[in-house]
């Protein structure tokens, strides 16, 4: 049996980032998929600009650019109060991140991150394997099981997303339904009136979370409804769904001589990041959604794959050049809490409360509406190009926010 220093399953924007960040770093890497690429993910393809920055330095904005349809710049954010006010924000050039932001079919940028991991001669790529699970031994995975055989490397990382099969026989699936969202989402044609802007829209009756309408192309946009399990029953998801784009008067005005694509309504968990429970177990790593790292206000979890299998392979690296896998766990640990926590989820669940009452939301959006920098500075932040402490901005009335 071949050995690796690390093993992968699941080629998502995780796997792949932990996998390039390997190989730069001089490591061997087996990387395993149970799809063929290109493949579909369900998401709202809301690529952010600290995400771009990442994908930037891995090469892949270089390979999208070479397919310009697949890259749909937006330049603003539409807000739509429960009350049906509408805030329209600019993303700015002088954002903390300085990124541009684009809705990007995932089956492109998916695809992208694979073609940049096949170009690498030390990661050995394998798709249509199905990743079934860890043979153990004490607190160690001493090799993966999956359909095209066993495989054994020094660290395992499970980047197989929110089913994770190795999150799941570890006990380690986050399954605590305060941390948890669901969204739905559908392509639509002959959408009138895009713009720029990506819209999102703050009913009422899916408070905290919002339904989008994301520009995708010429009239064609990424359609959907995200809602809070701790809030909101995930039962109710299809209805809200069918709500959103016939019945609430933004979007059923905007989405009146749209067609839905056949066959793309979908929906799909959102696992959210918390403080509690270690992200692997001896040396296996859990990144992206498979370790729930997902913002629990946004949904954003793009990022925070790529980010998380940034921090393993840093974690990696580091305890492999010492000879110590035991310590890798603790590692990755300081890492993504360092940045995580208390920067993303401690505010994140906070604002869950606030943005759970109509009134706070309505006021919160009429206050914003009343300058125009308040407006461009709530766009910078939900589109990651500003960090979220910078909200606080928004409650000094006499502070120029930019
Ligand atoms: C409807 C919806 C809308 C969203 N919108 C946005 C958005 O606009 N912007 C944003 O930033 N985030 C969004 N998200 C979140 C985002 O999609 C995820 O957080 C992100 O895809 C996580 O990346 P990942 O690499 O961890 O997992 P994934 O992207 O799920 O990739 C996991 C990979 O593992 C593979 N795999 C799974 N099981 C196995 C197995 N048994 N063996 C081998 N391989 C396996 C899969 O084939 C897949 O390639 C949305 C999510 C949903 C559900």
């Amino acid at each position: 049996m071949k050995s690796y220093d690390a093993v992968i399953s699941g080629a998502g924007p995780a796997g792949c980032s932990a996998a390039l960040s390997l190989a730069r770093k001089g490591h061997r890497v087996l990387l395993l998929d149970k799809a063929r690429f290109p493949r579909e993910k369900i998401c709202g393809d809301g690529v952010t600009a600290s995400s771009v920055l990442l994908l930037e330095e891995m090469g892949v904005m270089e390979l999208l650019r070479q397919r310009p349809e697949s890259l749909n710049a937006f330049r603003g954010a539409t807000f739509v109060s429960p009350g049906g006010m509408v805030v329209q924000g600019r993303i700015m050039q002088n954002g903390n991140m300085k990124g541009s932001s684009y809705i990007i079919p995932r089956t492109a940028l998916d695809d992208c991150l694979v073609s940049r991991v096949k170009d690498h001669a030390s990661i050995t790529f394998l798709d249509n394997t199905n990743v079934t699970g860890l043979i153990l031994e004490g607190d160690c995975a001493r090799s993966v099981t999956t359909s095209a055989g066993d495989f054994s490397g020094r660290v395992v990382i499970a980047a197989d997303g929110a089913y994770s099969p190795i999150a799941r026989q570890l006990n380690l699936l986050n399954r605590n339904k305060n941390q948890q969202g669901f969204a739905m989402r559908a392509w639509f044609s002959d959408v009138d009136g895009l713009t720029d802007s990506i819209e999102l829209c703050y009913d009422k009756v899916m408070l905290p979370g919002y339904g989008w309408i994301f520009p995708a192309g010429k009239q064609r946009a990424n359609v959907g409804v995200f809602l809070l399990s701790r809030f909101t029953d995930q039962r109710t998801l299809k209805r809200l769904f069918e709500r959103f784009v016939n019945e609430y008067d933004y979007a059923s005005a905007k989405l009146k001589n749209a067609v839905m694509e056949p066959g793309t309504l979908k929906s799909w968990p959102l696992p959210f990041g918390s403080f509690p429970g270690r992200r692997g177990h001896g040396n296996i790593l859990l990144a992206g959604d498979a370790g729930s790292f997902v913002d629990p206000i946004t949904g954003e979890g793009i990022y925070y794959a790529l980010k998380s299998g940034q921090y393993a392979a840093e974690a990696i690296a580091q305890v492999l050049k010492r000879n110590d896998e035991a310590a890798v766990l603790t590692r990755y640990e300081e890492l993504w809490r360092g940045e995580f926590s208390t920067r993303v989820y401690l505010p994140g669940y906070a604002f869950q409360h606030f943005m759970n009452n109509s009134w706070f939301v309505e006021t919160f959006m009429r206050y914003t509406a009343k300058k125009q920098s308040r407006a461009d500075l709530l766009a910078d932040v939900v589109a990651h190009n500003r960090k979220r402490r910078d909200l606080f901005k928004l409650l000094n009335p006499f502070h120029k926010v930019y």
